[in-house]
């Protein structure tokens, strides 16, 4: 079997500006997430922001890629909207996509949901527990009831997203904050998962629960077979 094309995009840049997130990820954290997602059946590439101009996601970047991960923060708006574009042509076209952290506002994420997607947030070493509240979905699989976060960045209610198809895990913390922190949706023939963890500066991508989840979802994201029904394509008479 071919092993599905994962590309982990990164902005990569409060790894250079920020000591704390330096020491979390001295590599960036698409090198840490590419090292503990490492496996037989997944060929994993990274881009980020300043790879090349175009973010290192050419056409051909992007026409070989089955599912991509996303992280950014601060420099959301210095994503080239006609990359934009692309990530967002393809998803439509069944590329997964998994936004994690602050991505959700990101261009290709805002694009595709189609609202704000703002929420409250805090930075103040939070404690954070994660509970799987669907326990027979593929993106929990070996996924415990619930596990803690010691650090975190609080992210709350109300997020603002379109209803999501499912809701695969709900975060609480110290203050009391609620957020729906995994959910998923579907735009044309791609598959995306939206999943909470992943503050620069703490350890998120080291916790094996959070790999496992990003694990599964890339799994579950993969693309249908079905590339004829690209959007677009040509057709020849029937009869
Ligand atoms: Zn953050």
């Amino acid at each position: 079997m071919n092993p599905l094309r994962v590309t982990i995009w990164n902005e990569f840049y409060h790894e250079h500006t920020d000591e704390r997130a330096r020491a979390n990820y001295p590599d960036g954290m698409h090198e840490c997430l590419a090292r503990a997602l490492k496996a037989d059946d997944l060929e994993i590439t990274t881009a980020w922001l300043e790879k090349d101009e175009e973010h290192g996601l050419s056409e051909e970047v992007l026409a070989n890629t089955d599912v991509l991960l996303w992280w950014g923060h601060c420099r959301h708006g210095d994503v080239r909207d006609d990359v934009t574009d692309r990530v967002v042509a393809r998803v439509q076209q069944g590329m997964g996509f998994l936004p994690l952290h602050s991505a959700h506002m990101s261009k290709p994420f805002t694009r595709l949901m189609g609202t704000p997607c703002t929420l409250r947030w805090r930075e103040n070493d939070d404690r954070c527990v994660v509970w799987n509240v669907n326990a027979g979905h593929p993106i929990t699989k070996g996924v415990p009831l619930h596990f803690v976060l010691e650090k975190e960045e609080m992210y709350g209610e109300y997020f603002f997203i379109p209803e999501p198809e499912e809701l695969i895990f709900l975060s609480w913390f110290d203050g009391g904050q609620v957020f729906r922190s995994g959910c998923t949706f579907t735009r044309g023939l791609g598959k995306i998962f939206y999943f909470q963890p992943g503050h620069e500066v703490y350890r998120a991508f080291h916790d094996e629960n959070v790999i496992r989840v990003i694990a599964n979802a890339i799994r579950w994201a993969k693309p249908p077979q079905a590339r004829e029904f690209r959007a677009g394509a040509s057709m020849e008479p029937v009869v």
